[in-house]
């Protein structure tokens, strides 16, 4: 991989979106096979079922999800050694299995997994601790959840694939040393134009701008602070648009209304969300009225406990690194059961949801570094980081607080951290990595991965 990030760097702009393109048809191999389009099918169908049919079908696909997890992960066989797995047969049922937390499945995670890695896909997540984590996916999990999200978005108006959209992601696209204002990449095997997140100053969206323009997307997805810079940069300057999306679809933070509000009015078009995390969580996605539903096909989402918004997840799609009552960290508040849409989905409904927090560090010119791109630092360093926290008091320097695994953490990860820091914040803009034994809390007892200590412009 850093062989070819390299090549990339090194080659010509033309080249450099060939080489995007190619990893485009590469990845496309692994995520719209035979099974997607089967899946899409299966969905398109599903939609039509009563409520009673799809819980019946959360219920069979659970009791077999569980035992499957028992049957070839042993980090699970141990787990529910002293638990009759096959008297597992309801939803209420899976009350019987205890809750796994992030530090369980980081500290055991080659049990965790039933497959080989040469099998498998792998998904890295840094999540809202810092914790680096490598879940391997099949490829069957893989094309599922591409169905399924794909699906979401067809109901709205997007076919993915068929029409152009432009993405705002954590992909380093733009070399260091690059001169030219040139911020995107083009996946022909997508229709889709990957535009960086890292270089979004007030003095580069005028290009961003121009290209959106000349690009014409049908449709906007990834960061919601990417996207919402550029909607304000857009209103700010009064510019016009020559093309309107059918829909945008913000992934990884959570939206606020105002954000929300702004993307709508710049762009002329609905906003919709959707809630799947990398580690594979099961999904929520919005209806054509904007509202949250559950996708039952999915897995299952239940409360943590009483007296918190937390919730627990079991889901369906990840039988390479099985998710059962997994304590996730996201909260979510449901709707009460009689409430229905008119949208004609009679899923359960979730009112809200919270928790990807909408955090950013500053690099030295000012460009913000979303919080998922901050925890994806620690994607390379696998498993090894109990918790990292992020200290920004002045604008070309950050402090990099890591409670490490001693007995995984190699001294050469510091170096890594070091190279991935300079990828996403550039080389004007200093790291400086403290071990500690403990990161302090926040005075309400949470954990933040992000402190930015600068007056928020
Ligand atoms: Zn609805």
């Amino acid at each position: 991989m850093n062989v070819l990030q390299n090549i990339y760097d090194n080659s010509p702009v033309f080249f450099q979106h060939i080489m995007t393109s190619v990893k485009g048809y590469q990845n496309t191999k692994n995520r719209f096979g035979r099974i997607y389009y089967e899946h899409r099918e299966f969905l398109r169908d599903f939609d039509n079922w009563t409520l009673e049919r799809k819980c019946e079908y959360q219920r069979k696909e659970l009791i077999k999800f569980v035992r499957y997890a028992y049957e070839n992960s042993s980090f699970y066989h141990e787990l529910y050694k002293d638990i009759d797995i096959y008297s597992i047969e309801n939803i209420d049922d899976l009350k019987k299995l205890p809750i796994v937390d992030k530090e369980m499945l980081r500290s055991s995670i080659e049990d965790v997994y039933t497959v080989n890695k040469k099998d498998a896909l792998e998904g890295h997540t840094g999540g809202t601790t810092g914790k680096s984590l490598v879940v391997l996916m099949t490829r069957e999990d893989m094309m599922k959840r591409m169905a399924t999200l794909d699906h979401f978005k067809s109901k709205v108006g997007f076919e993915n694939l068929k029409m152009r959209r432009a993405t705002f992601n954590g992909k380093h696209i733009v070399p260091q040393n690059q001169r030219c204002k040139i911020f995107w990449r083009y996946n022909a095997a997508c229709k889709q134009m990957i535009f960086s997140s890292f270089h979004i100053t007030e003095e580069n969206m005028k290009y961003y701008v121009d290209e959106l323009n000349k690009f014409k997307p049908q449709a906007l997805d990834g960061f919601f602070t990417s996207m919402c810079d550029i909607a304000g940069y857009i209103e700010r300057h009064n510019i016009k648009l020559s093309f309107k999306p059918v829909a945008i679809f913000p992934t990884s933070e959570t939206l606020t209304a105002e954000g929300r509000a702004r993307l709508e009015r710049v762009f002329d078009c609905k906003v919709y969300d959707q809630y799947a995390s990398s580690e594979g969580a099961p999904f929520v996605v919005e209806c054509q009225n904007q509202v949250l539903h559950i996708d039952l096909s999915t897995g299952v989402f239940e409360k943590f406990n009483a007296d918190s918004n937390e919730v627990l997840v079991t889901s369906f799609t990840t039988h390479g690194t099985p998710l059962i009552r997994y304590r996730i960290g996201d909260s979510m508040i449901f709707a009460d059961t009689e409430e229905v849409c008119n949208c004609g989905n009679n899923q359960p409904i979730v009112k809200k949801i919270e928790g990807r927090k909408l955090d950013f560090l500053y690099n030295a010119e000012g460009a913000k570094i979303n919080s998922g791109n901050v925890s994806n630092l620690f994607k390379n360093i696998p498993n090894a980081i109990i918790r990292a926290q992020l200290v920004q008091d002045r604008m070309d320097e950050v402090t990099i607080l890591l409670e490490i695994d001693k007995k995984i953490y190699k001294k050469e990860y510091d170096m890594l951290l070091l190279n991935e820091f300079e990828h996403k914040f550039g080389k004007n803009t200093r790291a400086i990595i403290k071990h500690v034994d403990e990161i302090p809390r926040a005075k309400s007892g949470k954990f933040q991965m992000i402190r930015n200590n600068i007056e928020v412009k």
